[in-house]
């Protein structure tokens, strides 16, 4: 029964981001992972990757005995800043992972222009966005494979789960064969606690609770009553043994009928980015323009504030919903960044955006009502100091 559900979302899913072949997963980070042994990254290679993004984008990097290799931001996209990249290819370089962060496209011409000369291959991190163009184009479209979240808070969600897609058949077979090989079925329990979670996300989540319903979760799961998106072994660079995990049939029919309702999300996501827009200009809050060839659906809405710690305290009492991806160049604050290769310096953008943004919420339970509140909250809060 996992098959069929699971090959008609994996063939959706693929023409709806205009890939040939789709590849379901337990979660993005094993997608990750499957895509990188595909690509036949192991020990000694070096993989670039922005100093900005999750410790679980590192994971899967260090579980095979590569190295990340980090490279700074662009402070306007949260993106890899692509003059900086020639400066850390070194003859054991394999590979660029572009991540489009809160939705925003990768500058994808100057990234492919510099691996391309190199010989390097490009893969997408598209868990932050679903329907993004740059150029016109849609991103997910531009490397030799990417992969795609649907964990709570990305673009939309069937509780976990992950997809790697490409064009590139002999990657497609390389991909397919690591799940056919390595990959274990997800636990009767674990699925059953997700089937749960899903079910009180259905009931528990609308604009007025959803900041209460976050707490809650939070609170929950770090007691181990759900199903966290992390345990905390994920926090060290070994590879936990039900790592390689396959996707659940209850994923992937939950994820087919959510792929149902992606375009009118990302109508609301468009038209909660032009909300927030006004209503920060109205207050004279700096707002960075982003360059016109770059299509956003956002899946949050960065803005840096004067004082992170206090807007994060102080939201968390008002129930005013404000994320905190990312509270350090390797989200979450725990991971221990010298085990991976990260020194505090390396990446000075990264570190301050870490220090500064807050995100808003876009998602499909946030209306105007909540947008105001939001902006009227951080208001108070003011921007960060100008640079
Ligand atoms: C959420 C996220 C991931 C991991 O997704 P999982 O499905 O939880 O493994 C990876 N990269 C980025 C940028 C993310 O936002």
């Amino acid at each position: 029964m996992t098959d069929i559900e699971q090959t008609a979302y994996e063939h959706a899913f693929a023409r709806y981001v205009g890939a040939s072949h789709g590849f379901a997963f337990w979660k993005a980070r094993v997608a990750l992972y499957a895509i990188l042994r595909g690509l036949g990254i192991g020990e000694g290679d070096e993989v670039i990757l922005p100093g900005y993004t999750c410790v679980m984008d590192v994971n899967p990097i260090v579980y095979l005995g590569a190295r990340p290799v980090y490279v700074d931001i662009d402070p306007v996209t949260y993106n890899l800043d692509p003059a900086l990249i020639e400066a850390t290819l070194t003859a054991r370089t394999k590979l660029v992972i572009a991540q489009h962060t809160y939705g925003y496209p990768c500058d994808m011409d100057a990234i492919l222009a510099i691996a391309e000369a190199h010989d390097v291959p490009v893969i997408e991190d598209c868990c932050l966005t679903l329907g993004s163009r740059y150029k016109n184009k849609p991103v997910g479209s531009f490397g030799v494979a990417s992969y795609y979240s649907f964990q709570w808070n990305k673009p939309y969600t069937s509780g976990l789960g992950g997809m790697a897609t490409t064009r590139d058949p002999e990657l497609a077979a390389r991909i397919l064969a690591v799940r056919d090989e390595h990959a274990v079925a997800p636990g009767r329990v674990e699925v059953a606690v997700l089937a749960c979670q899903l079910a009180a996300y259905r009931t528990l989540v609308y604009p007025r609770t959803t900041a209460l319903a976050q707490t809650i979760f939070r609170w929950l799961t770090k007691r181990g009553a759900a199903v966290g998106s992390s345990s905390t072994a994920e926090y060290a660079p070994n590879m936990p043994d039900d790592f390689l995990k396959r996707m659940s049939a209850l994923q992937a029919s939950v994820g087919l009928r959510q792929l149902g309702r992606l375009d009118h999300y990302a109508a609301h996501r468009r038209s909660m980015r032009q909300t927030y827009d006004a209503l920060l200009d109205a207050i004279d809050w700096p707002r960075p323009r982003v360059p016109d060839h770059l299509d956003c659906v956002m899946v949050r809405y960065p803005v840096r504030v004067a004082d992170k710690t206090r807007a994060l305290a102080d939201a968390a009492r008002h129930f005013v919903e404000l994320g905190s991806w990312f509270e350090c160049p390797l989200h979450p604050i725990e991971t221990p960044l010298e085990d991976y290769g990260y020194r505090i310096g390396m990446c000075p953008e990264a570190e301050r955006a870490s220090r500064e943004v807050v995100n808003l919420p876009l998602h499909p339970r946030a209306n105007v009502a909540v947008a105001r509140r939001t902006v009227d909250f951080i208001s108070r809060i003011g921007p960060a100091r100008a640079r």
